[in-house]
């Protein structure tokens, strides 16, 4: 219902542990904002890699019965929202095979934009795929590889992948992470006591009770072993394009993500937000729960107060049986109701962490202003959404996204606020440590780190230049031209 890109996968791997597949769930159950389509585990016991999988969420695929079938010391799972590929059992993860390299279990986090090539060339040789998923190119790659030994084969098949990719796979004996060259997605290690754990964040390493050591870094593949840990750097380095989004939004609060902690890189949008466009208000008020942390930030910079205006209904289902009579503001109410005491009266300043469509935001402004509010001023933590995401995150098409085709003032009129603000890209990216060169902002900038197929164009639903830029050598930037504006605000 809510208005916002949506979450791609999380993953998790523990190795040297009594209870692997237990930890796994409890790893997937902390990553679970990060897909919520299938649930999947695989587990080796040394000698043979079991998988469970299912449709719904964690605690739905799994039950106690279903964990004791996945024993041995070693496990990966695997949480989906689908990003490439529907959405059906047959695309869950962890994929498992079995090859001249011995069994492989694969859970992946990202989008590899030349999987369609790549899939394309391997169907001629002959290759049979089951999923529409772009990780079962990567199983393809690794079963046809000539190199001796599981590890190599894997380095071998993630040379001739381009894109976004944070990976977790298991071998009989090893656990393997690895993070594509730019570092898209993010990939934490830690330890708990002799085990070692791969994650997505490390919010996964608390629920366990488990230490965060260090992130994968860009281009690192790290092997967990009875060896211990092993660091190989295969890949030439690139420049880096962590997902800025991630901070914005798909990140729990609590996790450290790229090294920083999300709630602190949140509340810092929210200050820089207050100092870039501060206004005369009585109160601030958060959209739950992803304009908490930027709201206490704006509360903090400005000398406003916070207050909880909206209440967030935690209990809502994927399902739910609408009045045959229509309620007021009926499809919002249902997970957020205002607090009448608060907004009564008030000049408010809503803040959010982006603005996708703009169809609940408006929502939102409308069941504020008929709870008494007197001004609405909505501010949001991040620029303008103006173009699509081609590395692992669902997004609507650009022409669907309401600040690709209006101006400010238009997206006032729209939403019906009073005034609407968005944090400058430099806010955003000097609030983050490493700055612009660090991160993909591609959402925000149009301008792509790494090119994606041709075909992908018809999504931006604009022509595109090739810009040979200085970022990335081997794959050019890709930029999108002036925007037209649509001068009708619906
Ligand atoms: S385009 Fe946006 S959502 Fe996608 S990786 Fe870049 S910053 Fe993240």
């Amino acid at each position: 219902m809510l208005d916002k890109f949506r979450d791609e996968c999380g993953v998790f791997g523990i190795f040297g542990h009594p209870e692997a597949s237990n930890l796994t769930y409890l790893g997937l159950y902390a990553l679970q904002h990060r897909g919520q389509e299938s649930a999947g585990i695989a587990a080796s016991d040394g000698e043979l890699i079991r998988v469970s999988k299912a449709m719904g969420y964690v605690n739905e695929a799994f039950d106690t019965g279903t964990l004791a079938k996945l024993p041995g010391r070693m496990a990966v799972g695997h949480v989906r929202y689908s990003t490439a590929g529907e959405s059906r059992l047959a695309n869950a993860q962890p994929i498992l095979v079995d090859s001249v390299h011995g069994q492989l279990a694969v859970a992946h986090n990202g989008n590899i934009v030349n999987a369609g090539e790549l899939r394309d060339s391997l169907v001629r040789l002959g290759a049979i795929f089951q999923a529409t998923t772009d990780t079962e190119v990567i199983v393809h790659l690794f079963a046809r590889s000539r190199e001796d030994g599981a590890e190599t084969a894997i380095v071998e098949a993630l040379s001739q992948v381009r894109g976004a990719y944070s990976f977790v796979m298991m071998t009989k004996d090893r656990l393997i992470g690895a993070r594509d060259p730019h570092g898209f997605r993010p990939l934490a290690i830690g330890k708990l006591e002799d085990a070692w754990v791969i994650c997505s964040e490390t919010c996964a390493l608390d629920l366990i009770g488990a230490t965060y050591i260090r992130d994968v870094e860009p281009g690192e593949v790290v092997v967990a072993s009875a060896h211990g840990l092993k660091s190989i750097k295969p890949f030439a380095p690139a420049r880096r394009a962590q997902c800025i989004f991630e901070h914005v939004y798909f990140a729990r609060p609590d996790s450290y993500v790229f090294g920083e902690s999300v709630n602190e890189s949140r509340t810092e949008f929210g200050r820089r937000l207050a100092g870039e466009s501060g206004v005369e208000a009585d109160v601030i008020v958060p959209i739950p729960d992803s304009g908490v942390c930027a709201a206490i930030g704006y509360s903090e910079a400005s000398g406003i107060p916070m207050r909880m205006g909206l209440i967030r209904n935690h209990y809502v289902g994927r399902t739910f049986i609408e009045p045959q009579q229509s309620i007021r503001h009926f499809g919002v109410r249902v997970k957020l109701n205002p607090v009448r005491s608060i907004l009564e009266g008030k000049r408010v300043v809503l803040v959010d962490d982006s603005i996708v469509r703009g169809t609940t935001s408006r929502k939102i402004v409308r069941m504020v202003r008929s709870a008494g509010a007197r001004e609405v001023h909505m501010r949001i933590s991040c620029p303008p959404t103006i173009s699509p995401c081609f590395y692992g995150v669902d997004t609507p098409r650009r022409s669907e996204l309401i600040a690709a085709t209006h101006t400010l003032e238009e997206i006032r009129k729209y939403l019906n606020a009073d005034s609407v603000r968005y944090l400058s890209l430099e806010g955003l990216t000097g609030a983050v440590p490493g700055g612009r060169q660090s991160y993909c902002t591609s959402c925000y900038t149009g301008v792509y780190p790494v090119a994606f197929p041709r075909d992908e164009e018809a999504y931006l639903q604009l022509a595109l230049k090739l810009n040979p830029g200085p970022q990335d050598s081997d794959s050019p930037t890709v930029s999108i031209p002036e925007l037209e504006k649509d001068p009708v605000v619906r």
